[in-house]
């Protein structure tokens, strides 16, 4: 019999807590996620570094409102969606994850998205099952 392909939602769904965007920083922006930003805010560089970025000598990252990231709100969640940075997209799905149980053990805790009946071993079946058909997985 066929096997069924792996589905993202096997190993997660979003729970909509909010949590991964709460806290003093925030994950950085690189060039190609500074470039998407400025296309889906539809505003000049220099407008969206001016009221949403928090830029520390090379380092450029979301500003802080209220302990936490300035395009969270409690009602609708991220209001930049498309265009958030790539490692907001790859959260919690994190490489490393796969090379270490602790790993898997921390961000499992701080992720309540994480399908939590699964050992690590079934994680990691799941996981790179689903990396295979998409390389940089987005969720
Ligand atoms: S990714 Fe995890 S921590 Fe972030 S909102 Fe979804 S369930 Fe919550
Ligand atoms: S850009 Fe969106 S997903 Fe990333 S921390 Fe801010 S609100 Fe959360």
């Amino acid at each position: 019999m066929k096997k069924t392909p792996a589905k993202l939602s096997d190993i997660f769904t979003c729970a909509r807590c909010g949590s991964c965007c709460q806290g003093e920083t925030t994950v950085s922006l690189d060039k190609d996620d500074q470039e998407r930003m400025i296309a889906e805010l539809g505003l000049t560089r220099q407008e969206v570094k001016e009221k949403y970025w928090r830029v520390t000598g090379k380092v450029v990252q979301m500003k802080i409102v209220d302990h936490h990231c300035i395009f969270y709100t409690k009602d609708t969640g991220c209001t930049v969606h498309e265009g958030r940075p790539w490692r907001c997209g790859q959260w919690p799905l994190h490489p490393s994850m796969l090379a270490d149980e602790n790993n898997f053990r921390t961000i499992r805790e701080s992720c309540l998205g994480i399908n939590q009946a699964l050992t690590w071993e079934e994680f990691c079946h799941i996981f790179k099952e689903l990396l295979e058909q998409e390389k940089k997985l987005l969720c």
